[in-house]
């Protein structure tokens, strides 16, 4: 089996040796950079399974970096878990909504490090094909550029709305997205509809997906209480 390999991006060495040590012990391939535009050449070298990155980083900042590779259509699902010497609640905040994966507050213990990437690469193994401007999902492909879907290879007619509806789903993986955030990536964060405008697109999604592919519609679920999100496969 391929070892998943991890980028450990800290210019503390002691504590990069340290995590790099223990990484290589439990079964891991690493490689450490020590600032943001090393890192940023060693990802689009090899795009790694997971990026350990520092928060407080020379020049420009683990958070800075963390927002330009969720930019970029290559690394926008590179898991992400970042490592901090701070622990306030706003930064947390500022760093979710930019998509990182989960939080270490220094000191932490390197038991805990491995639990949490173990916990994220189970998560985000689910299996969002990236090619170009494609993201693929199961029997679903969306092309961002061209601004084409596809289920089983067929072409599916989407109107705007619900071409970004299906946007967003395909870009969280197999997380679960609650309507509000939908609405947020979707209509915007000013926008003042009803949360039931989400259900009445999303159904003209399933309705849309269904005429080419019911495999594809099943993708999308429901979960009650919470909100949507894309399966890789109809269940
Ligand atoms: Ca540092």
């Amino acid at each position: 089996m391929k070892k998943p390999y991890i980028l450990i991006v800290e210019d503390e060495a002691a504590i990069a040796e340290l995590v790099a040590i223990n990484l290589r012990h439990s079964g891991f391939e690493c490689e450490v950079a020590v600032d943001s535009a090393q890192a940023q050449s060693m990802v689009f070298e090899r795009l790694p399974d997971l990026v350990l990155l520092d928060w407080m980083l020379p020049t420009m900042s683990g958070f800075s970096l963390a927002k330009q590779w969720r930019s970029q259509i290559e690394t926008k699902l590179l898991p992400i878990i970042m490592l901090t010497a701070r622990a306030e609640e706003a930064d947390k905040v500022a760093g979710l909504d930019v998509g990182i994966d989960d939080y270490m507050t220094k000191p932490f213990s390197t038991k805990e490090l491995l639990a949490r990437v173990r916990a994220v690469l189970r998560r985000r193994a689910p299996d969002v094909v990236v090619s170009g401007s494609t993201l693929t999902v199961g029997v679903i492909s969306l092309d961002s550029v061209a601004h084409r879907v596809t289920a089983e290879g067929k072409d599916v007619k989407l109107a705007p709305t619900e071409f970004k509806l299906l946007n967003a789903l395909l870009q969280q993986g197999d997380k679960v997205l609650k309507r509000e955030t939908l609405q947020n990536m979707v209509w915007g964060h000013y926008s003042d509809i009803d949360e039931r405008t989400v259900d009445v697109h999303i159904k003209r999604l399933r309705e849309a997906l269904t005429a080419v592919s019911p495999a594809a519609s099943a993708q999308v679920e429901t979960i009650r209480g919470m909100g949507y999100r894309l399966s890789k496969s109809a269940l």
